[in-house]
């Protein structure tokens, strides 16, 4: 990269940043002419340091030459923050993910039982149909994006005695307790682990991954070059803009079951209906087919997963299908006030009875028909009568 694009700028300041890896006074952001940042995201450790660190900008560095030390370094830097990354399980995420990755220049190895040697051989992917093979290409990082319901038996048949002792493990499933308590449990205690959830997907990460949320939680991870690799992986997320959120696995899953799992819960709900666009779709309405789009292209395994491994989603399942009995209490409700309120404002009995049949027909018709709106005709039917 830094052969065809010069630097106009270069800003010294501790490596640092933002993962919490302490390294000597090092080039961190390089302006180039298309405003690539090597290191977008900081934390607030690092303003203290802002104001001196002013100090020691660059600016219009000429041509890079053969004798040019400061060149020379930054190229260095860049070869040595390469990765080798291990993916687990190459299907419609981790091919996604793939891409990014290989982009970056970093080192691509691909495993799934699936035969994906094609697919991987067109985006710069070594493909492994043998999981021995593929971990004695000794990977830096094993980035496992395998569904949340196989990711158990993945891991716990996986040939990890094959592996370098230092490997960081990594996983981008969508729960995250989950993987964070099997691999404590299965992984040898010389592996690092880093948990994380990309929070997009091939549909909403399709134009780029800037502002988009990548949670992360450092779960065992080792000091200096160990600390330093872990850096250099989440790098990539940040490169690409993400918003980096460090957060407990825990914390995760609670907002996750009120986001992620109520997205995808509603997604596939109104997917039942099969909505078609219309010529008049309103914003709203636009956005709802958007919801189906982005959830019902993701295997049905996921959303499984979303559910049956965040002990929070069956609460928040509870809480929706109760959500939508009572607005349909009070739509009911409502309609009981307006009959009530027509009978004692001298509406005709005929007339009473009528709306209460129309509401019947409604009811009746409806492929959804259930016991409560039974019930509340029967209710307003008894006022009627009553009154008579
Ligand atoms: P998925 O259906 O959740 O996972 C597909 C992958 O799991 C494939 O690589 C498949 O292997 C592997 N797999 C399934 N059953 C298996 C088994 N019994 N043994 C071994 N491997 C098995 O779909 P996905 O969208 O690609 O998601 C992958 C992971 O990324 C999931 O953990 C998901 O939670 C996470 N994630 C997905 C998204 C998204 O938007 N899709 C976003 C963030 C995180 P083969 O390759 O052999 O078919």
């Amino acid at each position: 990269m830094a052969a065809s694009v010069k630097p106009s700028a270069i800003c010294f300041q501790s490596l640092q940043p933002c993962f919490g890896v302490k390294q000597p006074l090092m080039p961190t952001q390089i302006c180039y002419s298309r405003s690539t940042s090597l290191f977008s995201v900081r934390k607030k450790q690092n303003e203290e340091h802002s104001s001196i660190l002013r100090h020691l900008k660059i600016k219009a560095l000429d041509a890079a030459q053969p004798f040019d030390n400061e060149s020379k370094e930054i190229e260095d830097f860049e070869t040595n923050s390469l990765l080798k990354i291990g993916i687990v399980g190459f299907g419609n995420f981790g091919q996604f993910l793939a891409k990014t990755i290989v982009k970056q220049g970093h080192t691509v190895l691909a495993y799934s039982i699936t035969d994906r040697e094609e697919v991987a051989q067109k985006m710069g992917v070594f493909f492994f149909k043998d999981a021995d093979d593929f971990c004695e290409e000794h990977p830096d990082v094993i980035l496992l994006c395998s569904s949340i319901i196989s990711t158990g038996s993945v891991l716990r048949s996986f040939p990890t005695h094959r592996l370098k002792r230092s490997t960081l493990f990594a996983d981008v499933l969508s729960v995250k307790e989950f993987p964070r308590n099997l691999f404590l449990q299965v992984l040898p205690p010389e592996f690092d682990i880093l948990c994380t959830h990309p929070m997009f997907g091939p549909e909403s990460g399709k134009t780029g991954w800037s502002g988009l949320p990548f949670v992360y939680e450092k779960v065992r991870i080792g000091k200096g070059a160990r600390a330093e690799r872990c850096y250099r992986f989440l790098n990539i997320f940040a490169k690409e803009g993400c918003r980096m959120v460090e957060m407990s696995c825990a914390e995760h899953d609670r907002y996750a079951a009120e986001s992620q799992f109520t997205t995808h819960t509603v997604g596939r709900m109104l997917g039942k209906l099969n909505l078609e666009s219309t010529p008049i779709n309103t914003k709203g309405y636009e956005s709802l087919l958007q919801i189906v789009e982005n959830t019902c292209g993701d295997s049905f395994d996921l959303y499984y997963g979303l559910f049956m491994y965040n002990k929070n989603a069956t609460e928040q399942l509870e809480r929706l299908e109760m959500a939508f009995d009572a607005l349909k209490k009070q739509l009911v409700g409502q309609l009981h006030q307006i009959v009530r309120k027509q009978l004692f404002e001298g509406v005709s009995h005929g007339e009473a009875s009528q709306k209460i049949s129309a509401f019947a027909d409604i009811q009746n018709s409806h492929p959804s028909r259930n016991s409560s709106g039974d019930q509340k005709i029967k209710e307003l039917s008894d006022i009627v009568n009553e009154v008579k």
